[in-house]
C-alpha cells in the first residue's frame, strides 16, 4: 500500500463554486508516471546546452560505445533494450562521466531518459573495489526512491561487485556501523539520518550526489531543507547532479544553491496543437440527454478508443455506471484509486481491453493519448471562476508533433454558459468548433 505524501497541489478546476475532489499529488504523478511508461517519450525539440566553460568542446554522443564503459555495464545497458542515447542522454552523459568531474542541472519531461541516465552515470563512477559509499542519490518518495533502485540494478545486472543500499523508512541498519554499498538511494530525511544521526555513511566519501525531481522535491518544504542540509554535508569536491521535470523560478533558485558550477542542460516539452483534431460540440438540455447523445455517438463511430472528460468523481461514476448497462465495455480511472489501481487502468486501456475510458482531468494527466481518436469533453474544463481552461482543454484533446494522427473532439453543450465556454475556446486557439447533430453523423465522415 503506497503512502499518501504532503504533496498537494490544487488544480483550478472548480468551476461553479464547486468543490473538486481531486487533487494534484506531484509525487504520485510522476509515479504513475513511472508504472505506466514503457519507451521514451518522444520529443523532436533541440537540446539546449549551456557550458559552464562556453569555450570548452561540446561533446556529444549517437552510441553508447562511444563512452567507454566497462563492459559488463554496457552489456547492462543493452540487456535493458536501448539501441541508441536518447535526446539528452546525448548530452547529459558524457558531461556527467567527464573528467575532471562536472555539475549538472538538467531538465526534461518526464520519459525522456534522466533516471537511465544518471543511474549509468552512477555505476560508471563507483569502484567496486571501494567498499564504501561512494554515490549518493535522493527522491521525493519511498516509491519514487524505488523505482530508481530498479532501474539501478537491472542496468547493474552483470556488474555483481556494485551494491545498494536504501535509504528509506522502515529500512533499519545497526548504528555506526558504516556501510559497504557504493551505492545509496533515499528520502531526504531517512538519508540525513544515515549520514548524520546513525552515521552509516561518510557524506566527505561521496563522490557523486544526485537530486532527482527537484520539482517535486521542494514543493514539500521539509524535503527542500532536508536536502540542503545534506548538500551541506558533502566536499566542495563531490560532483552535484540536479534533475526536474519542470522549471519555475523556485526550482531554479533551490538548483543553483545545490549545484554550483554547473552544464545546464533542457529539452523543451513538445508542442500540442489542435491543428490535426476536427472539433464538434453537440447541443443537449441536460445531463440525460448528453448521455443520449454519447450513446448516438457510439452506435455510429467506428471508434478506436475514445477517452471521456467529466467534471466531478461522481459524474465520470454515473456516467460510467450508466454507459454499462447499456452494454458497452467502458473502464473508470478516478482519484480515490490507488496509484497502482490507476496504473492497471491505463494499463488496460492502452492494450485494448477497455474501448472507452471515463476520467476525471486530474487522473488523466500523464496519459498518452496516441491512440485515442476520440476525446468527449462530457463536462467542458472550466477554471475557478467557471471560464474556459483553455491549457486543460488543449491538453486533452490535443496532439503533440507534426505528424500527429488525426482525431476528433465533441464538446457537450448544455447551457448558455456552456455554449459561451466553447466561444472562448474557439478565439483563443482560434479553431472552428463546429455544430454536430447527434442523430445525423454524416459531418464526422
Ligand atoms: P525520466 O527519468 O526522464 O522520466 P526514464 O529514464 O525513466 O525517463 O526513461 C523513460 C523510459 O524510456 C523508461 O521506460 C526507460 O527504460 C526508457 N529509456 C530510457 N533511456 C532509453 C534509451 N536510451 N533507449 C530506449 N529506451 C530508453
Amino acid at each position: 500500500k503506497l503512502g499518501k505524501s504532503n504533496i498537494l497541489l490544487e488544480k483550478k478546476e472548480n468551476g461553479g463554486g464547486r468543490k473538486d475532489e481531486d487533487k494534484v499529488d506531484l509525487a504520485e504523478q510522476s509515479l504513475l508516471n513511472k508504472l505506466i511508461r514503457r519507451s521514451l517519450v518522444r520529443n523532436r525539440n533541440q537540446v539546449e546546452v549551456l557550458q559552464r566553460d562556453p569555450t570548452s568542446p561540446l561533446y556529444s554522443v549517437k552510441t553508447f560505445e562511444e563512452l567507454r564503459l566497462k563492459p559488463e555495464l554496457l552489456r547492462g545497458v543493452y540487456n535493458m533494450g536501448f539501441n541508441r542515447p536518447s535526446r539528452i542522454q546525448e548530452n547529459a552523459l558524457p558531461m556527467m562521466l567527464a573528467q575532471p568531474p562536472q555539475n549538472l542541472i538538467a531538465q526534461s519531461q518526464s520519459g525522456t531518459g534522466k533516471t537511465a541516465a544518471f543511474s549509468l552515470a552512477m555505476l560508471s563512477h563507483v569502484n567496486p573495489a571501494n567498499k564504501w559509499t561512494q554515490c549518493l542519490c535522493i527522491a521525493p518518495t519511498y516509491e519514487l526512491a524505488l523505482q530508481i533502485g530498479q532501474v539501478i540494478e537491472q542496468m547493474g545486472k552483470f556488474c555483481p561487485e556494485v551494491k545498494l543500499a536504501y535509504a528509506i523508512r522502515g529500512n533499519r541498519i545497526e548504528r555506526g556501523k558504516k556501510l559497504q554499498e557504493q551505492i545509496v538511494i533515499g528520502t531526504p530525511g531517512t538519508v540525513l539520518d544515515w549520514c548524520t544521526k546513525y552515521k552509516l555513511i561518510d557524506p566527505k566519501k561521496i563522490t557523486m550526489f544526485v537530486l532527482d525531481e527537484a520539482d517535486v522535491m521542494i514543493a514539500t518544504q521539509g524535503h527542500r531543507d532536508q536536502s540542503i542540509r545534506i548538500h551541506r554535508q558533502l566536499t566542495n569536491d563531490c560532483q552535484m547532479l540536479l534533475f526536474s521535470a519542470t522549471f519555475e523560478d523556485s526550482v531554479w533558485r533551490f538548483a543553483e544553491q545545490v549545484v554550483p558550477d554547473p552544464n545546464i542542460i533542457r529539452l523543451k516539452r513538445e508542442e500540442e496543437t489542435l491543428d490535426t483534431i476536427k472539433q464538434f460540440y453537440v447541443l443537449c438540455k441536460e445531463k440525460e440527454d448528453k448521455f443520449t447523445a454519447l450513446c448516438n455517438l457510439y452506435g455510429s463511430l467506428t471508434i478506436a478508443q475514445a477517452m471521456i472528460f467529466c467534471h466531478t468523481r461522481k459524474m465520470a461514476a454515473w456516467l460510467c455506471a450508466h454507459l454499462i448497462k447499456e452494454g458497452h465495455q467502458v473502464a473508470l480511472l478516478s482519484g480515490e484509486m490507488t496509484v497502482e489501481q490507476r496504473a492497471s487502468v491505463i494499463e488496460r486501456f492502452r492494450n485494448g481491453k477497455e474501448k472507452v475510458l471515463v476520467t476525471t482531468n486530474v487522473c488523466s494527466r500523464g496519459i498518452d493519448v496516441e491512440q485515442v481518436s476520440l476525446v468527449v469533453n462530457f463536462d467542458l474544463p472550466v477554471d475557478m471562476d467557471g471560464n474556459a481552461d483553455n491549457e486543460t482543454y488543449l491538453h486533452r484533446i490535443g496532439r503533440t508533433g507534426r505528424f500527429g494522427r488525426r482525431g476528433f473532439a465533441v464538446n457537450m453543450v448544455d447551457s448558455k454558459h456552456s455554449m459561451d465556454i466553447i466561444n472562448q475556446i474557439e478565439m483563443h486557439f482560434n479553431r472552428r468548433i463546429t455544430k454536430l447533430d447527434t442523430s445525423n453523423l454524416d459531418e464526422m465522415e
